[in-house]
């Protein structure tokens, strides 16, 4: 007997440097696999509880921005990444 463990891979949102980021994944990728944002950092795979790294986390404004693009979803154009003005990530303690 096992214990399915479901992921919905539209819901996978890595996290590097303290944003929440997007990507396109075809399954679920293996610890030290490499993986590509849709904002274009390429990243390592790494698996922790949800609760170490919510607290800190923020989005990323280019990858929702290139995630609106892609699924046709209407962007406003007070959109962060479109101004330039995405705020700073919060730093770890
Ligand atoms: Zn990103």
């Amino acid at each position: 007997m096992t214990a399915q463990i479901m992921v919905d891979l539209e819901r996978v949102h890595p996290v590097v440097d303290g944003r929440w980021h997007r990507a396109t994944l075809t399954g679920i990728p293996g610890p030290g696999e490499v993986i590509t944002t849709l904002c274009g950092r390429t990243e390592q795979v790494e698996y922790l509880p949800y609760s170490s790294a919510a607290p800190l986390a923020t989005i990323c404004w280019d990858c929702d921005l290139e995630y609106r693009a892609r699924h046709g979803i209407a962007t406003l154009p007070n959109h962060p990444a479109l101004r330039g003005t995405v705020p700073p990530a919060p730093r770890a303690k």
